[in-house]
């Protein structure tokens, strides 16, 4: 399923304001302090980025629950999965990290699946 996108006309309504918006206050609030306007914007950056995918930890351990929960196999090809750099893969992206949404697999497999789903 392809993920959720603005229109253009909300683009120019709700998007171009919000950032607009965004932009005036990150320089409000750093008071000219280029140091400050640098660390906000990037703070800004991560936390939303947390609101889509969640914290850190929170997926943390939804690894290790999906690891157990597919006995240590890679959801798409069957295989043994390795210790370190396995990935969640979101069935439908806008409903998040959760057990029912999400499966692990070899970043080799996500990329590869991903592939199939943009040109299905
Ligand atoms: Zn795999």
């Amino acid at each position: 399923m392809a993920n959720p996108q603005l229109t253009k006309q909300q683009r120019e309504e709700l998007f171009a304001p919000l950032f607009k918006q965004t932009k005036k206050e990150l320089d409000r609030l750093s008071g000219g302090d280029g140091d400050v306007l640098f660390a906000l914007r990037r703070k800004l950056a991560k936390d939303l980025g947390y609101l889509e995918r969640g914290e850190p930890m929170m997926r943390v351990k939804l690894k290790a629950q999906k690891r157990k929960e597919q006995s240590g196999l890679c959801a798409v090809c069957g295989k043994t999965l390795p210790e370190k750099g396995a990935e969640l893969d979101r069935f439908v992206a806008k409903l998040g990290y959760t057990l029912k949404n999400t499966r692990l697999v070899h970043h080799e497999c996500h990329i590869e699946d991903q592939k199939k789903k943009k040109y299905a």
